[in-house]
Order: structure tokens, then sequence, then C-alpha cells
């Protein structure tokens, strides 16, 4: 017999189905036990009255049966009385008188309960279960969200004629302002990987390799503090980039595609203003006192969706301790961005006379006050990428680094640009979760700790021996 889902039994008035699935709550009224059975389609009331079952054995399991076993069920589909229809559920209007009853697997009691949102729950035993924890009906519903929304972009884009690529996790640096993950090489020992920050050197290259649309959807790696809009480690970008387009079309292009999201997924919810405002950063700074202006008309108003874009930031920053990464240290500049963001073209000879004063062509998405991503029109001629890494204090050596975008730039480079809106902070902001944590599936905590499995996690003698690598702290004990 084939598998019906929950969700079907509506249309199957009166037939036999068979149903499989968690048992999402027991009742026991008396002689008539209750089930609700659950299934990725939802749930539907199973009626077991044990004397009138068909077979005596299922009758003696039922009796065991506790919530969240998997089991299976055949029976008959029955129009509820009309005083008993429930409006609550999907399939309110029908029930399952069971005929067999089979315990498929047994479930221990879970160490929280999963039929409620969930913030109530210390968040490292929802991490550690997080199997479970996907369980209660919020994390199914953001994780399906996530879903269409990634399909929808792709096909929006695929439409226009962009090509999705996948670029390498096994990488060299590609710095975006953060520490890197580095992973050491068995063949060359000594020598390492780093995980890319984002595809951002590929996606360049891939410009001059002619593709002129490409869009990925991408992890990123950045070793920085965990915040609440930005999990540990790892998050997840759409990455895309444009040839011979202005600022105006990338903007145009992400703008068509959010609202596109927002009418097609988000229905309850509504975009503050269209087209979205464009605000320089002096102004944004001036009128809102953040390059991350809150827009919204009504705060609390849980279905605004405020989209703005800030613009015209300085291309530099000053340099400060914590920008270590950039050049040498010594460096008066630090990129706003990062550092293949293209200059204003009015500003050109400012970057001689007073790089402060230059402004780049970067822009930032910003959503309900988060930024929920940035991109920018690239420096595409080698001598201006050059004099940015001069400003930046790149030693020589750190210049040898980057030497493969500079002969890339000798064979005829196409002016490019693009943007990168972050996946996970677009959602948490659309659906006003607290944290990034509750639309991933298997964040990290915010000590680092992955969900479920034990990483980082000591590696064996021989793994060390293999790559090289002695531990200082090991070595002590
Ligand atoms: N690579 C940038 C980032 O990850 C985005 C971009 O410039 O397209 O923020």
């Amino acid at each position: 017999m084939k598998r019906t889902l929950a969700a079907e039994t509506t249309s199957a008035v009166e037939k036999e189905v068979l149903l499989q699935g968690w048992v999402n709550t027991r009742r026991d009224h008396g002689k008539i036990i209750f089930l609700d059975l659950r299934d990725r389609s939802g749930v539907v009331q199973l009626v077991i009255v044990p004397s009138t079952s068909k077979e005596s054995k299922p009758t003696f399991e039922v009796s065991h049966i506790t919530a969240e076993d998997v089991i299976e069920v055949v029976g008959l589909v029955k129009e509820r009385p009309a005083g008993m229809v429930n409006d609550k559920i999907a399939t309110g209007r029908v029930e399952i008188e069971v005929q067999s009853v089979k315990i498929i697997s047994r479930a221990r009691e879970l160490p929280f309960p999963i039929d409620t949102d969930g913030y109530e729950v210390n968040e490292e035993v929802r991490m550690k279960y997080r199997y479970l924890d996907i369980r209660r009906p919020r994390m199914r519903e953001n994780l399906r969200l996530r879903s269409r929304v990634t399909t929808l972009i792709r096909n929006f884009l695929t439409e226009r004629d962009f090509v999705e690529v996948e670029t390498p996790i096994l990488t060299k640096t590609t710095p975006e302002g953060a520490r890197d993950f580095i992973v050491p090489s068995r063949l060359q020992k000594g020598k390492f990987y780093a995980l890319p920050q984002s595809p951002q050197q590929y996606k360049q290259l891939l410009m001059v390799a002619g593709l002129e649309r490409y869009f990925q959807i991408a992890r990123c790696f950045r070793d920085e503090d965990p915040r609440r809009d930005r999990a540990y480690g790892e998050f997840t970008q759409l990455d895309l980039e444009m040839s011979f387009v202005t600022q105006g079309d990338l903007l145009q292009l992400t703008e068509e595609l959010f609202t596109k999201v927002v009418s097609e997924l988000f229905p309850e919810k509504h975009i503050t203003q269209s087209p979205w405002p464009r605000i320089p950063h002096k102004e944004a700074k001036e009128k809102y006192g953040t390059d991350k202006p809150d827009v919204r008309k009504d705060k609390n108003d849980a279905g605004e969706l405020a989209f703005a874009w800030t613009i015209d930031f300085p291309l530099f920053t000053q340099q400060s301790k914590e920008d270590f990464y950039y050049g040498s240290g010594k460096a008066k500049f630090a990129p706003s961005h990062h550092m293949f963001t293209a200059p204003h073209p009015d500003d050109i000879e400012l970057l001689d006379k007073d790089p402060l004063k230059v402004r780049g062509l970067q822009h930032d998405l910003v959503l309900n006050g988060y930024e929920v991503g940035g991109g920018s029109i690239r420096i595409h001629q080698a001598e201006i990428q050059e004099k940015v890494f001069d400003l930046i204090g790149f030693t020589p050596a750190q210049k040898v680094q980057f030497a493969h975008m500079l002969t890339a730039f000798t064979y005829g480079v196409p002016p490019h640009g693009g943007i990168a809106p972050g996946i996970d902070r677009f959602l948490m902001a659309a659906l006003g979760e607290p944290s990034v944590r509750e639309v991933m599936a298997f964040p990290s905590s915010s000590s680092g700790q992955t969900s479920v499995m034990d990483a980082p996690s000591v590696v064996s003698k021989d793994q060390l021996k293999e790559l090289g690598i002695t531990v200082a702290t090991l070595k002590k004990k």
C-alpha cells in the first residue's frame, strides 16, 4: 500500500490509507485512544478503539505508544461528526479510524518540549539536540522558508542569464576584514589553506573569464566573535557579480529580487518605501547617527520591512589595531569595505592628496536597521589596485599574495561590480527572529561549539604527525 501524507487525508474520505510518522500527542479517553500523527505535511488525528481493532497484537502495542515514537498505521479516513471538527488544524474535519498500528521505532523522553517556540529552552541544550529542536513547528517552518527563498533566488537569477558557480573552499585568504580560518596541508607540509571569507576574488576572476553574470549561494568563513546578527564561524550569502554595469543597475536588480522574495514568500509583510531610499553615508550618520539607518515608519509594526541603501561611503577609514590583517599595521588607512572597491571616479585625484576624502563606490543593503549585505563597483585597473594596496600599507610580501589579481587584470578586464546579501541575516530581519541561529539548521553556539557534534576537538597524534604539526599546549602535558 502506498503511503498517504497527513495533509492528503482530507481528500481520501472513506478510503483506507497507510500513514507513517511521529506521534505528536497521545490522549487517552477511557477506552478510546487519540493519537495525533505528524509527518512533514502536518498532523492528523488517529482514533484507536483497542477492542475493535482488527488485530490483537497491535492493540497490545498501542498501550506502549508514547509521544515521538515513529509509527505506521492502516486505517479508514472518516469525516468527523459536526461538533468534533477542529478548525485549528488543516485536517481538522477528518480523523483516521485505525485498523492496525505498528511501532517502527521508540522514542525516549525528549530533553525539552518541542510544542513551544523554544526560546525558553537553554540554547546550548537546543544545539546539542538540534535534530529534536528542528522538530518544533517554528524551526521547521524557518528552514522550509529558507529553502523557498534560495529556490526563488536561483530561479530569478538564472532566468536573467546568471551562471551559478561553486568556488573553492580550500583556498587562499580573501580578506573581508576578519581573521582567517586556516587548514594545514598534508601534501605540502608546513603550508596552509585559508577558508574563504567570501568568494570575492574568484567572482572577480570569473568576470575576467567573461561569464559577465555570476551568482552563488556561498558559504563564507570568518573567525570573529559571534553577535546576534552573526553566528560564529560561517554564514551564507547570495554572492553575485556582474560586468558592464553601473552601481544603479546593481541596486535595481537587488531591489527587484528582494521585492519579489517579499511579495511571494512573505505576503503578510509590506515594504515601507519603494524604490528603496538611497542614503549617502554622510547623511545617514548626521540624520540617524548610524550607517545602518532603520527607516521603518512604525517600529512596533512586525509587518514592516524597511529596506534602504547606504551609498557614498568613504573609501578608507583610519587604520586601527583591529585592522591588523591589512597591511603592515603601520599604515594610516584601512578599506571601509574591502580593498577591491573602486574609488568614485570624481575623487581619483584625491587618492594622492587626501585619501580619507575619497568616496568609494560601495553600497550597503540595510533592512530594519540591520546591515544585510554589501557590495561595490570594483577597481579594474591594475595601477589603481596597486595604489590602494600601498595606501593600506601592504608589504611587498603581502602584495605577492594578490599578484594573481594584478596579473589577471592585464588580460582584458571588464568593468564590474557586485553585492552579497546575507541569507541568514535577511531571514532573521524579515522574520523578526532574535538571532541568525534561528534560521540556520546547525549553527555553532556563541562559544564556537558546533551543534550536535563535538567540534572543535583534539585530533590524534598520528594525524598531527602526518601534517608535520606539533601543538604547543599538547606538548606540555
Ligand atoms: N565580498 C563582499 C562581502 O562578503 C561582498 C561584495 O563586495 O560583493 O561582504
